[in-house]
């Protein structure tokens, strides 16, 4: 999903880094006069004693708490391997889904029926399966809805209850109407197949159903026929729902949109670190599903467009003779190709005749979900992707004229609505530049990290502020550089990688939410950096704080005590928190350790290994830090320790500066503390007398035995100032005790 302040704002700041400077951490140099290893060689110990510090501040850092071994609770296995690949006996299960449904717009009503071929490739037999009903989320007693807190004003004399996850109460016949559940088997020796009822369980959000006959194990296969309805709430937590028509603000005047997700009973996922994944949809955490081929048949009134997930696979019943030429050309463009313009939605000829409804047929493979949308209103346009590997991919978008502003208005440099960079365009709904934004994230990202799997990427406008699926998202009507571009990149965090959403938001919204630091930084050229900052958030804008200055904001929003650990999940996390533990935090985190730790190199290596051995598979957060660990060569459990695991702060502060002998021409003997419980690589900005300045680097294993640290610095002049962590890149949350001048 998109969390439009703060992760605008993560953006912001992350984007101010420096990414080519980051500094390769030499290991801290063993001092001439330390105590050599006596004992080989004839060696003797010199006899000298080890350089000892006074008057140590109080600290509360503890170098055994971040550093000592064994952070990981279990040994790798033939499952999940120790260096974080999917290991020899790793299986998953799996979920092919042909899928009809008919929409009646009037009614809000969807109507549709599912077969599900499901494939158990685990170890286990199974006598019963679980399936995900997310639609009864919208019933007011539902688990979720029962949770929604209540907020007031600082009088407390506004009280309501109010939260992004729900369906803002609104009363209506809510849920799934289960119309039956069968079998399908085949009788052995028979070519027909029978359907028989199967008996199930519906709970909350959840449905269990009972087989007659176990499914094998090794890949034994089940085979299901769902038939189900549901009427759409106008707000479906934020990931689904309807534009209603009107010419308000916020409607649409030439017809109602419909963002349809959630809409088909899923699969829970079966495997080997929970068994079944039956976590409640409450709306807060996102979701958990297997992989599969999917074949989508969506009925709807012939002058409604439908787009959905993957590829349209009978365009000629669907689009008109001319519309057909119009995509032929865009498939063969760089340039955004129109096919149905603003002035033509009101055309009769710009749909197919002689039909109430039109059934428009889609397939996508290797997906782990499929939506969505329908209106009348709908403006489309469309351009060629290019791959790395030579394959093409189309962006489309699919949006009413409330969208956008006008395209021939001058462009300008001011920036957008906050949270969206402004990319040089008119400032208001940005629509009309949607597919080359489409175009330009889906290209960096694939030449960067995975190649793009599915034949197209289409954006649709609609009531959801922000939210992805396979091969679609939805966005708000505004649209933007910033909440597209955070959209598709989910298509690399979960839809590639496919972790569980419903435990490890992080591993969702923050990888890609850091993935977004690098497409907005580089995506065609830089353009969409431009635009100025996207104001609101954290750190703000005020003109009198120095950069350092408003990182140190952000580094102390970060870790400001009632915060939650990022190693939590999303429901057992304040909805307030979202924004910050699930997308900025884990992106900043991802920051630091490709800056400030590892160096773009090796960070950019071990990231990409991570996407590469997980594409398409489930991995847990521990196959993640195992991966990065294995793949850099680096022992990385402190860092996850002080920045995902806990909450921990860091604190390092300048406390001394002494000459040997005095003498400032002989060298200077500089001490720095740490007074927190996280550590991570030092940078020192020294200053001497004439104006000259030099910096200093240490790795952060500097920490792993001392509180505090002292070492000779060359100098030939005395030492005008000493200042901490100069660009306020490292997450020093007090910047009162990073600066040692000399006393005049
Ligand atoms: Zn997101």
């Amino acid at each position: 999903m998109n969390y439009k302040l703060i992760s605008g704002c993560a953006l912001a700041f992350l984007l101010g880094a420096n990414i080519a400077g980051a500094q390769t951490t030499p290991p801290a140099t063993t001092p001439a006069n330390a105590p050599a290893q006596g004992g080989r060689g004839g060696f003797r110990r010199p006899n000298i004693q080890p350089f000892t510090e006074d008057n140590v501040p109080a600290t509360k850092y503890d170098y055994h708490d971040l550093w000592k071994p064994f952070m990981y609770t279990k040994n790798g296995d033939e499952t999940r391997a120790a260096d974080g690949q999917p290991g020899p006996k790793y299986w998953q299960n799996r979920a092919d889904y042909a899928l009809k449904a008919r929409i009646d717009t009037a009614a809000n009503e969807i109507t549709g029926s599912e077969v599900l071929t499901y494939t158990n490739n685990s170890p286990n037999k199974l006598g019963f399966i679980w399936m995900q009903l997310d639609q009864n989320l919208f019933k007011l007693d539902s688990r979720g809805n029962k949770q929604v807190p209540l907020v007031s004003d600082s009088t407390r004399t506004n009280i309501v209850q109010a939260s992004r996850n729900w369906g803002q109460g609104q009363v209506f016949d809510a849920g799934y109407k289960i119309k039956s559940v069968k079998i399908i088997s085949m009788a052995k020796g028979s070519t027909t197949a029978t359907e028989t009822d199967a008996k199930y369980l519906i709970n909350d959000t959840r449905m269990q159903i009972f087989l007659p006959t176990e499914i094998a194990a090794n890949g034994g296969q089940l085979k299901l026929k769902i038939e189900f309805s549901f009427i759409s709430p106008d707000y479906g937590s934020d990931r689904m729902g309807i534009i209603l028509q009107g010419s308000a603000r916020g409607q649409s005047k030439n017809g109602k949109i419909f963002q349809v997700a959630q809409w088909y009973p899923r699969m829970c996922v079966y495997d080997n670190l929970q068994g079944w994944n039956t976590l409640p949809y409450t709306g807060e955490s996102e979701f958990y599903l297997e992989y599969g081929d999917f074949d989508i048949n969506i009925t709807a009134p012939a002058k409604d467009i439908v787009v959905c997930s993957g590829e349209l696979l009978n365009a000629k019943d669907v689009y008109t003779p001319e519309q057909q030429k119009r995509w032929a050309q865009a498939a063969q463009s760089d340039k955004v190709v129109m096919i149905r313009s603003a002035d033509e939605i009101n055309q009769a000829s710009s749909r197919p005749s002689g039909k109430s409804e039109l059934t428009w047929h889609f397939a996508i493979h290797n997906a782990r979900d499929a939506s969505w949308g329908a209106s009348a209103a709908f403006i489309v346009d469309a351009a060629r992707i290019n791959l790395p590997s030579g394959k093409k991919s189309m962006a489309i978008s699919a949006y009413p004229v409330e969208s956008g502003a006008d395209p021939n208005a001058a462009a300008t440099t001011a920036a957008a609505t906050p949270g969206q960079r402004g990319g040089g365009f008119p400032a208001g709904g940005q629509w009309h530049h949607g597919t080359e934004m489409i175009k330009a994230t889906i290209e960096y990202n694939s030449n960067k990290w995975f190649e793009y799997p599915y034949p197209a990427a289409t954006g649709v406008a609609g009531k959801a502020g922000g939210m992805e699926y396979p091969g679609i998202v939805f966005c708000s009507l505004n649209g933007g550089w910033g909440v597209i571009d955070h959209e598709f990149g989910h298509t690399w965090f979960p839809m590639i990688v496919g972790s569980n959403e419903r435990l490890y938001g992080w591993m969702d919204e923050g990888f890609n939410t850091f993935i977004n630091t690098l497409s907005t930084a580089y995506a065609d050229n830089g353009k969409y950096a431009t635009g100025g900052r996207g104001g609101g958030g954290f750190g703000g804008n005020g003109p009198t704080l120095t950069p350092s200055e408003r990182l140190a904001i952000t580094w102390r929003a970060y870790t400001s005590p009632p915060l939650e650990p990022i190693l939590s999940n999303p429901d057992n996390l304040k909805e307030a928190n979202n924004g910050t533990l699930l997308y900025s935090k884990p992106s900043a985190g991802l920051v630091l350790l490709r800056e400030q730790v590892l160096g773009p190199e090796r960070f950019d290596f071990a990231f990409k290994t991570y996407i590469n051995r997980w594409a398409f598979k489930h991995p847990s957060p521990d196959d993640f830090f195992r991966t990065m660990e294995a793949a850099s060569g680096e022992s990385l459990q402190w860092f996850w320790r002080g920045w995902f695991e806990n909450t921990w702060r860091l604190d390092v502060a300048v406390r001394a500066v002494r000459y040997v002998n005095n003498d400032p021409s002989k060298g200077a003997i500089i001490t720095i503390d740490n007074l927190e419980k996280m550590a991570m690589p030092v940078t020192l900005e020294i200053k001497t007398v004439s104006g000259k300045t030099d910096r200093v680097n240490f790795a952060a294993e500097i920490w792993e035995r001392n509180v505090s640290w002292s070492f000779k610095y060359p100098s030939t002049e005395a030492i005008e100032s000493v200042t901490y962590n100069p660009d306020g890149k490292l997450p020093d949350y007090n910047t009162s005790n990073n600066v040692w001048t000399a006393k005049k």
